[in-house]
């Protein structure tokens, strides 16, 4: 058996409040110049929502999005000749620069010594421009709209409780370092790789020739050109401070201390056959089949004789990623369908479990309304499903039951209670 080491994280979605200083910092970091103005290597999203860039989960590949005609440039047959020479010089299937937002800056000056208004705190995007990053974060102005306008200012109860009621949380993205990445397959100058190490994905300048398949051709839409020098740029992982045994700079300044790095170990020689299963209902089960276990004597020694050094043997052992995938069973992959075995995990979000006990009268963190609580809360299963299980409400229901297995665990044991009478032991 060959065994490969990859960098990767786990987010607990639970915890991100949407500051954004991990999307600064990262911006501070590496894409404060010309060019990549409009990139985020590291953007947090507002969910439900477009996320960034736009509507990026529609693509005509994966579910229909960038095409030819999308944005009525070219209206040629499907399957022509000119069709195919289109696609094949101009590399239609991208998004345009609405599509991630136009960069803006302030008047400072302005900024400091104008006088106080009523305007909103919230830039409103203007035609042709109809969203931009975090649009959706105010429910696209909805509860302001309800005051200004006399129509649904008339309706405002209704739509303010209606408002009140929305679920949402914040979704950090950055590239998933996938174990099966289609830039790289994409990239016609083989400037893409993936480093055999520790798995991060980089570009190399000097082979990028602009082609942009590798914007085309990664669903996640996490490569970016720098239309400045012509050149892909995407998230390194910050390698030199991994390099260094630091975290990555997202990691580190998350005010939330969601994010999670480590160590997995992985099987080269099963990921074409976990990226080809066609039973969407298998996938994470078979996605998970290509890590391995660094407990095991048999990976340990396979690993060593792979040429994995001992401290990175040590080090997987003691990854948290791993913990939060197999031994807590908490962590999923975002759009597992796209089958590239994404490298980036989360938790899903179990927040409105507060407002719950307000609503419902179910109290979310008692142990003796755990399943009622995870069934009445205002949680859109199908959704998270949708982004964390190619659509399997099951693997998520069972995750947000541990969620608050382990709140109510936690409240005892605080209390003063003893925890073994109040969990289910089918949780537990
Ligand atoms: Fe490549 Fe996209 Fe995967 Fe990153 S997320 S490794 S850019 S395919
Ligand atoms: Fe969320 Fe952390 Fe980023 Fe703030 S820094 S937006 S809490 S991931």
């Amino acid at each position: 058996m060959r065994v490969l080491a990859q960098m990767a994280m786990v987010m607990n979605l639970d915890k991100c409040i949407g500051c954004h200083t991990c999307s600064v910092t990262c911006k501070q970091a590496w894409t404060n110049r010309g060019g990549v103005e409009y990139a985020w290597f590291n953007n947090v999203e507002t969910r439900p929502g477009q996320g960034y860039p736009r509507t990026y989960e529609d693509q005509d590949r994966w579910r229909g999005g960038w095409t030819l005609t999308r944005r009525g440039r070219l209206k040629l047959r499907s399957g022509s000749r000119l069709r195919k020479l289109a696609t094949l010089f101009f590399n239609p299937h991208l998004p345009a620069l609405s599509d991630y937002y136009e960069p803006w800056t302030y008047d400072y000056q302005n900024l400091i010594t104008a006088p106080a208004g009523d305007d909103l705190p919230t830039a409103k995007p203007t035609a042709p421009i109809t969203w931009s990053a975090n649009w959706d974060d105010s429910l696209a102005g909805g509860p302001e709209l309800a005051q200004h306008d006399p129509i649904l200012k008339a309706m405002s109860e209704r739509i303010r409780l209606e408002f009140e009621q929305a679920f949402m949380f914040y979704l950090p993205r950055i590239c998933e370092h996938c174990l099966n990445p289609s830039c790289v397959a994409s990239c016609p100058s083989g400037a893409i790789y993936k480093r055999t190490e520790d798995g991060i994905v980089l570009v190399d300048s000097d082979t990028c020739r602009s082609w942009r398949s590798c914007v085309t051709g990664c669903p996640y839409k996490k490569v970016f050109l720098n239309h400045q020098t012509g050149k892909a740029e995407k998230c390194t992982f910050c390698f030199p401070r991994i390099e260094l045994g630091m975290p990555t700079v997202c990691a580190q300044t998350c005010v939330g201390r969601l994010r999670y790095i480590g160590v997995v170990l992985y099987d080269p020689d099963r990921v074409l056959e976990a990226a080809s299963v066609r039973d969407e209902h298998s996938l994470i089960d078979a996605q998970k089949q290509v890590l391995l276990d660094p407990h095991d004597p048999s990976v340990i020694e396979a690993a060593l004789r792979s040429g994995i050094p001992q401290d990175w043997v040590v080090a997987a052992q003691r990854s948290p990623v791993y913990s939060l995938i197999f031994d807590y069973q908490l962590a999923l992959p975002l759009h597992p369908e796209y089958r590239t075995l994404p490298m980036v995990w989360y938790i899903p979000p179990l927040s409105p479990v507060v407002d719950a006990v307000r609503d419902t009268g179910f109290d979310g963190e008692d142990a003796a309304n755990l399943f009622a609580a995870v069934e009445a809360l205002r949680i859109p299963i199908g959704y998270l499903a949708s982004l964390f299980t190619a659509g399997d409400p099951a693997p998520v229901r069972e995750v947000l039951r541990r969620l608050v297995a382990m709140r109510a665990f936690m409240r005892d044991i605080n209390l003063g209670r003893d925890p073994d009478e109040s969990i289910p032991a089918s949780v537990g």
